[in-house]
């Protein structure tokens, strides 16, 4: 089953002289239980795309259906509905709250959703089972952003959306962040799209989605993560 349906999605900011092209005709399909990572220049659409398929910003023109809903008819409370019930993002930022530990920022989360993991097993999936009772000031970088993901699963949602979750850390704990995400895909089955310029990490993806100028300019599958999950 298809998680997104995009089709022909066109975002501009600003008009006249002024206008940017974020995207120029974006097509695509999301499969269930995909991890797929988006790879390309700055500036050449990825995070306008997340932000869109996210439900924070909005297209100019085309579709995009998440499983037959229509995100692009949706009015301001549907989307936050859609992305309270069935979005968890992560950013390159943190986020967390200085004043609790790893399990109270996640339990913040649990409180409110329908459905919640359990908030030590959240941080289990991520591989942080030890750190658990520890502050952030407490916790490296690649810790904190693991944290974070804990964070946007707890509320077991249908895709995890993360733009550039490495982008401040060096390249061996982006590594281990991206596996966290990818333990996350098998153990939840959450669909991951996930923001890179880091090739290393593209290549840890079942699929590279490469962005250029607005557009998906190649899509390349992973032959080696697929054969041996
Ligand atoms: P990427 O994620 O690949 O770096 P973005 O989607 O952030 O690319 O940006 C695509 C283009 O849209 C860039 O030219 C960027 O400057 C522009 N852009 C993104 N968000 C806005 C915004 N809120 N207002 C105006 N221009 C924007
Ligand atoms: P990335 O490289 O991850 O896309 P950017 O620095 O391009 O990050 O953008 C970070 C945020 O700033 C994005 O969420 C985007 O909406 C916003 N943004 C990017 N370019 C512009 C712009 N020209 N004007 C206003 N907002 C922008």
């Amino acid at each position: 089953a298809a998680v997104y349906r995009v089709e022909g999605l066109t975002k501009t900011y600003g008009s006249g002289a002024g206008t940017v092209h974020a995207l120029r005709g974006v097509d695509l399909d999301v499969e269930e239980g995909s991890m797929a990572v988006l790879l390309g220049p700055s500036g050449s659409g990825k995070s306008t795309l997340l932000n869109i398929l996210g439900g924070l910003d909005t297209a100019t023109a085309g579709q995009v259906l998440f499983y037959g809903l229509d995100l692009t008819a949706c009015d301001e409370d549907q989307l936050t509905e859609y992305r309270r019930k069935s979005v968890g993002f992560v950013f390159q930022f943190y986020n967390l709250i200085a004043s609790l530990t790893a399990r109270e920022n996640v339990a913040l989360i649990t409180e409110i959703a329908e459905n919640p993991l359990d908030p030590a097993e959240a941080l289990r999936i991520v591989g942080l089972e030890a750190r658990v009772d520890h502050f952030p000031s407490q916790l490296s970088g690649g810790e904190q952003q693991r944290v974070a993901i804990a964070r946007a699963i707890a509320k077991q949602p249908k895709v995890l959306l993360c733009d550039e979750p490495t982008g401040a850390l060096d390249s061996a704990t982006g590594t281990r962040v991206l596996s966290a995400i990818e333990a996350v895909n098998e153990k939840l089955g959450t669909t991951s799209l996930v923001i890179t310029h880091n090739a290393v990490i593209a290549d840890m993806a079942d699929e590279v989605i490469l962005f250029g100028d607005g557009r998906i300019a190649g899509r390349r599958e992973n032959a080696a993560r697929k054969a041996a999950s």
